[in-house]
Formats: C-alpha cells, structure tokens, sequence
C-alpha cells in the first residue's frame, strides 16, 4: 500500500545505460573547486564550448558533469536540499555508500547532455502535459531525489535514506 500517490511510480521503459559521473561541487577540495572556477582551463577543450557559461565556469561542470540526472544505482550525491552532510553507519560508522537514486526528474534542456542515447539518436518532443523528463511522474518530497546508502562493511547493516 503507497501512502502518497506521488510515490507510485507510472508504468514506462526501462532503459539502463552506464554512465561516469563525477562528485558533487561542494564535494571536491578547494584547489579543485578553484580550478572549475578558471574559464581558461575550459576553453582549452575547443571552441564548442558553450560561452554563457563564461561568468560562472563552475555551473558547466555541474549541468554536464558531476551528478547524472535521474535513476540510477550507485554514483554520487545530488546535494542541493542541504550541503554534503556525513552519512554514517548506524551499526558500525563507516561512511555509507550510494546505493539507489530514486528520481523526481530524469534529464532536461539544462542537463541535455546526460539524455539517454536512444534521445541523443533520435529526439522526440515530451508529451504535452507532462513535466520534463518526469516520465514515472514521481513526485519525491516535492521534486526532490530519495537517495538509499549501503554500508559498504556488510549488507546486513542497516540502510541510510536521504532526500537531496
Ligand atoms: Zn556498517
């Protein structure tokens, strides 16, 4: 029995496909954070470069890089909601690891580049009506992501849920 209806998934296609994704923003060291921040690093990638990004290099790295969009199992943490926060093992400490992202949103215009390969094939327009790229219509905690954590010490601890 689902509680909320927002939390019944609508029937759609299953597609998996691997992708590499990188650690959140405010995940990575300062020098790190600082380097992102440098628009000279990233024209040195060419001229395809999307220019509007020039005043905030960071934003770039963010949209197209770090954290994938939408289901996935393993990865990182779409921080957002709160900044990163320890996630710890009630059993035994250890840091937990993601394990499965359960998404409000998949991909949309300002996260093109992780639309599914079929899309990036061959693009075909959402359905009137239908939120972006919201194809199980979800709604986790008002738009936001349920992330579940393992303890990567032994699958008998118990799990960690976060909303981000
Ligand atoms: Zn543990």
């Amino acid at each position: 029995m689902v509680q909320y209806s927002g939390y019944l998934p609508e029937p759609c296609l299953l597609a998996p496909e691997q992708v590499t994704e990188f650690p959140h923003f405010m995940e990575l060291s300062k020098e790190l954070q600082q380097q992102l921040r440098d628009w000279s690093r990233w024209q040195a990638a060419g001229p395809a470069l999307d220019s509007s990004y020039e005043a905030a290099p960071e934003e770039l790295y963010m949209d197209m890089l770090s954290i994938s969009p939408g289901w996935k199992v393993g990865g990182w943490t779409r921080w957002g909601l709160t900044d990163p926060v320890p996630r710890l093992c009630p059993e035994c400490g250890t840091e937990a690891d993601p394990l499965l992202t359960i998404a409000t949103t998949e991909w949309d215009h300002s996260s093109e580049s992780w639309a599914p390969e079929e899309e990036q094939a061959n693009p075909t327009p959402l359905l009137p009506g239908t939120p972006p790229a919201n194809f199980t219509l979800l709604n986790i905690a008002r738009g936001y992501d349920l992330q579940l954590h393992i303890c990567p010490v032994s699958p008998d601890h118990p799990h960690i849920e976060l909303i981000q």
